[in-house]
């Protein structure tokens, strides 16, 4: 029997493989950068092609440095960035545009008519809000502008799929078309309620049903990676958005457990079970990732720029060589003064959903340093997660009593501190971080028998570190009420 599920975690910002033995034990990891682009403001694209290509490298590399051969390899999980848009050709496998990432605003106008004549609509069957964000808007863009894309669509000559089909499709040579239900949940076109496309939703953003995938379950082989591309057969056996298998990762499998993901963005999930929950407080309602017949739910809350702000600060600005620099910057002061920090740069996601908005820095003086904007930066990553969880909290009617954390940016002690103290909460970093790769681990295991079941996974999670608050509600209060203003002045 083979030892190993491999992981494949296709982030915004990396193409990442991880090999996993019985224990849940990470024995090896390697990742290729990503590269975005920003041909005009507010737009943001991948080449998805490289995506595969670095997708395959960092497997292939993980296999090399754990000394582990393909056949010894269970079954594959991926996970993916989700809502990203790819439309290639049926026949060629050449995508017709490049990928157009989650982040990408280009649709905002698009969809703020369309929130306007057909929003609460589309809420209810989607559990989404209207947003440029999901992938529909995308797919619609992409039909349109690629001339001839509409009737090659029509006629079946086309393919869309998120990452996660993308890379399937690409492992299994062209034989697997499909994607699961975490992922299928984020593209607006998807019933929350049914688990299928939707035709009501199809007709509105004029998609032809025939570029769609398949939805298949989260845990279930759903294709077998060609032995071209690592040396055997390998099943692909588990599929999860990056935010539903961190939730999975994290063994937040019961309802009322909940995790907030630090990356590019950030991201709180809170597992409801098979309760369907209706936000009245502008978080989406989203499909979790399932293992038996019943649909699993969770109540999401997304911020676009998180950690993409300490990007902004070593790449745009030059501030930083490394974005692990900004912990020792940020605590080279006692506070940040006054400065606050809004990374709007795409607009505002949860629980404000303004489109229009753009990122500021506020509260300068003539005293202000590169400490205090690099402290402000990490700061808005914590304030952001405040309001995601008050509107939480408001949701569900229940007072989370701590928060487990994953995500890039839970290295930085700094942040992890100030966060605790913001939210007046216990933060819960586990030993693994990359909890985003793990879940997708863990669906392809339970899947083909490698692992027995929920119990066995409960096990393999471990606090590492608890970060406890120490501010007093005065000060946590004053610094959140300066955020607010700071946000009310960088809307749309
Ligand atoms: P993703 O999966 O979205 O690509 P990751 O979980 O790999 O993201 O996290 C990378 C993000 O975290 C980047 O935006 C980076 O700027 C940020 N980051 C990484 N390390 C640190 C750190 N020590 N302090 C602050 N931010 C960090």
């Amino acid at each position: 029997m083979p030892g190993y599920i491999l992981s494949l975690d296709e982030g915004t910002t990396s193409a990442r493989a991880a090999l996993y033995d019985r224990e849940g034990r990470r024995v090896a990891m390697e990742a290729n950068p990503i590269e975005c682009h920003y041909p005009r403001a507010g737009w943001v694209e991948q080449g998805a092609l490289g995506i595969w290509e670095q997708q395959l490298d960092a497997a292939r590399r993980t296999l090399q440095r754990a000394g582990v051969a393909a056949r010894d390899v269970a079954a594959i999980g991926i996970t993916n960035q989700r809502e990203t848009t790819v439309v290639w050709d049926r026949a060629t496998g050449e995508p017709v545009a490049p990928a157009i990432v989650w982040q990408c605003r280009r649709t905002a106008a698009y969809c703020q008519e369309l929130a306007g004549r057909a929003g609460a609509a589309i809420t209810a069957k989607t559990g989404l809000v209207v947003d440029a964000y999901f992938s529909a808007s995308k797919i619609r863009w992409i039909l349109d502008h690629v001339p001839g894309a509409n009737e090659r669509a029509r006629a079946g000559d086309l393919l869309f799929g998120n990452i996660d089909t993308w890379l399937i499709w690409k492992l299994t040579g062209g034989a697997s078309h499909v994607t699961d239900a975490t992922n299928a949940s984020r593209t607006m076109l998807m019933n929350i309620g049914t688990g299928e496309w939707d035709s009501e939703l199809l007709a509105l953003f004029d998609i032809p049903r025939a570029i769609l995938p398949r939805i298949a379950p989260s845990s279930a082989v759903a294709g077998m990676a060609a032995a071209s591309h690592l040396g055997a057969e390998i099943p692909i056996a588990g599929i999860a958005g990056d935010q539903q298998a961190a939730l999975f990762g994290q063994a937040c499998f019961r309802p009322g457990l909940s995790k907030n993901t630090y990356g590019t963005g950030c991201f709180a999930l809170l597992h409801t079970g098979a309760h369907q929950p209706v936000s009245a407080n502008k978080l989406l309602a989203t499909r979790a990732a399932q293992t038996g017949a019943q649909a699993q739910y969770a109540i999401e809350g997304a911020v676009f720029i998180a950690g993409a702000a300490v990007q902004w600060l070593r790449d745009g600005l030059g501030l930083l060589s490394t974005a692990a620099e900004s912990e020792a910057v940020a605590l080279s002061v006692p506070g940040s003064e006054g400065v606050y920090l809004v990374p709007a740069f795409t607009g505002l996601g949860a629980p404000h959903w303004d489109g229009h908005a753009r990122g500021l820095i506020s509260g300068l003086t003539r005293g202000a340093t590169r400490a205090h904007i690099v402290r402000a930066a990490l700061e808005s990553i914590a304030y952001q997660t405040r309001e995601l969880v008050e509107a939480m909290e408001a949701d569900s009617g229940q007072e989370l009593t701590e928060l487990r954390v994953d995500g890039g940016a839970t290295a930085n002690q700094f942040l992890m501190q100030f966060q605790a103290d913001l939210l007046g909460k216990p933060i819960v970093r586990p030993t693994d971080i990359e909890t985003t790769a793990l879940g997708a681990a863990y669906l392809a295991g339970l899947a083909t028998g490698f692992w027995s079941g929920a119990a066995e996974l409960e096990q393999f999670w471990r606090a590492e570190r608890v970060f406890e608050p120490t501010m007093t509600a005065t000060t946590r209060e004053s610094l959140f009420d300066g955020w607010k203003d700071a946000v009310r002045r960088c809307r749309g």
